[in-house]
């Protein structure tokens, strides 16, 4: 097998955020570097959430996924700076977060009080419920139009 950096990508495609398991690592935007070290593969993610256990989670899946398409030695890397901010998030990402029920990040504010779009019915009439949600890199939201409870991708 010849490794390529190419074929590191293809592999990391396979690798989705446990929490939101439609987006893959490269939709978060959260792979910063694949290198080729001699006969040892070494990537670079950034940690899109300070603590966040799912972290740990996506390194581990990084390790099986590149030892099953047969990268004996991989080194993962935490590179804590720049901070990841949602703006890595691809356009495919975030479509893909609003399709599966969840409303993408919006760059006006961190939280903010209302006025996300509901990902159901696109209603802009919306209300902050509570700042942590499902888990803590989202709030939780409701629809005042169709009544529905929503995740909201907290902005950062
Ligand atoms: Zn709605």
């Amino acid at each position: 097998m010849i490794a390529t950096i190419d074929s590191i990508y293809e592999v990391l495609e396979r690798v989705t955020d446990p929490e939101v398991p439609v987006l893959t690592i490269l939709d978060l935007g959260i792979v910063r570097k694949v290198e080729l070290k001699e006969d040892q593969v070494v990537i670079t993610i950034t940690s899109t959430y300070m603590g966040c256990p799912a972290m740990d989670m996506i390194a581990a899946q990084i390790r099986m996924e590149m030892a099953a398409a047969g990268y004996g030695s991989v080194r993962i890397e935490h590179s804590i700076r720049p901070a990841w901010t949602t703006e890595w998030m691809s356009e495919a990402g975030k479509e893909k977060l609003k399709a599966y029920g969840i409303a993408p990040p919006d760059k006006r504010f961190s939280i903010p009080e209302d006025g996300v779009e509901c990902p159901r019915c696109s209603s802009r009439n919306t209300r902050l419920v509570s700042e942590f949600g499902s888990t803590a890199c989202k709030a939780l939201y409701q629809c005042r139009d169709c009544q529905d409870p929503f995740d909201y991708f907290k902005c950062h």
